[in-house]
């Protein structure tokens, strides 16, 4: 896809770049990660008048009061699902779009799900109108998307209560699931595989701070 529209974007690849840079020294090494942010343009997941700012090393807010996640999150939350190129990724969370697309330019087959009806519609226009081919769902993301499982990875981009049982049963053996669990103010970034039809191992990672994950199986509206 090619970002230079117009001769601003010159500008935003300058600041991309630096972004980029700023996340190899905060720790991100994986280079399809790095590589992949370095080609989405994150200010156009994002309304005009926060455009100077979306290449900061910051959350953000989106319409229906949520945020786009801070880029080092999305580098760290992609990096952690450990996928190669034509795997099978189901995303809980769409919002923006911009943690879809970079798994969409890691060469992922990408399905996500967002609650929010416009947030939906919008999204699904962006992604469209970016070029990005992608399966996208409106729909309580904690229930999974049985539809076309199992999934190599599953990444949840909200803070959840407990790790949904449906998101674990819909991964292949071998499948990672990243997800942020806690409380309300902090979550802990787990990663769980599935080892064998009935096994599941959990690691856990340093502290994060998501926008809540609402649903049956997440906190209540
Ligand atoms: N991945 C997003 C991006 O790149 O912009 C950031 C997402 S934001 C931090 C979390 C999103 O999760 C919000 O858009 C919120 O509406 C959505 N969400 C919360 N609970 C959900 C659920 N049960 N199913 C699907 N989406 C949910």
């Amino acid at each position: 896809m090619s970002v230079f529209s117009n001769p601003q974007d010159k500008v935003f690849e300058v600041r991309r770049k630096a972004l980029v840079k700023e996340l190899l020294g905060k720790g991100i090494f994986n280079n399809a990660v790095l590589e992949a942010i370095g080609r989405v343009p994150r200010h156009l997941y994002m309304e005009s008048g926060l455009h100077h700012r979306a290449y900061e090393d910051i959350a953000l807010p989106i319409a229906m009061r949520q945020t786009i996640s801070q880029p080092y999150t999305v580098a760290r939350q992609s990096e952690l699902l450990e996928i190669k190129p034509g795997e099978k990724v189901l995303e809980i969370g769409t919002g923006s779009g911009y943690q879809a697309s970079v798994l969409a330019e890691m060469k992922c087959r990408v399905y996500s799900i967002e609650r929010h009806r416009e947030l939906y519609e919008m999204t699904r226009q962006r992604l469209q109108q970016l070029g990005y081919k992608m399966e996208l769902k409106c729909g309580d993301g904690t229930l999974g998307w049985s539809a076309y499982a199992p999934y190599d990875a599953i990444i949840v981009t909200a803070g959840a209560p407990v790790v949904p049982e449906a998101l674990k049963n819909q991964l292949v053996i071998g499948g990672r699931l990243v997800i942020p669990v806690g409380d309300d103010k902090e979550q802990t970034m787990m990663r769980i595989i599935r080892t064998a039809a009935d096994r599941w191992e959990e690691q856990s990672f340093a502290g994060f701070k998501f926008v809540p994950l609402i649903g049956k199986d997440g906190w209540d509206e």
